[in-house]
């Protein structure tokens, strides 16, 4: 029977989402949306990420951040949501580690936040409806780039 050793060539890319060591890269998803957060996880799932932990409002965000440190590798951060919005999160983040990598999750026609964002010190953002190809990307630029 052939094994998997037989066809090297099939092994040989590493997934995006893990390291050249094979650790899966690890990332919180923070979203009021439950299709969204289902769907930015199979897409980083889907690369070999490791979604360690997901959060539906700022402040939850925030915490499990505050948890996970330093065993936290990448936050997608959505800008509209209930009790705490993204940027005032992606702010507390950021004093708590300003090294944060956060990437921000951003409706259509919502510029001057993402550029807010952007000067607080997001690494990125994606503008929503979610394209795989362009999510993947992004977070790699964030995390490799
Ligand atoms: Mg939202």
């Amino acid at each position: 029977m052939k094994t998997t050793s037989d066809f090297p060539n099939i092994n040989e890319r590493i997934p995006d989402g893990k390291r050249n060591g094979g650790a899966a890269f690890r990332v919180l998803v923070v979203d009021d949306s439950m299709f969204v957060t289902k769907q930015i996880g199979q897409i980083l799932t889907s690369e070999g990420f490791n979604v360690v932990a997901t959060a539906s409002d700022g402040i939850e965000g925030v915490e499990k951040y505050k948890e996970l440190y330093p065993d936290i590798d990448l936050v997608t951060m959505d800008i509209t949501m209930p009790r705490m919005d993204g940027v005032s999160a992606l702010e507390k983040i950021i004093e708590f580690d300003k090294d944060a990598k956060v990437v921000m999750i951003s409706a259509l026609g919502k510029q001057d936040l993402v550029k807010k964002s952007l000067l607080i010190g997001a690494r990125n953002y994606i503008v929503k409806p979610l394209d795989r190809k362009k999510v993947l990307e992004r977070v790699i630029d964030v995390l490799k780039g």
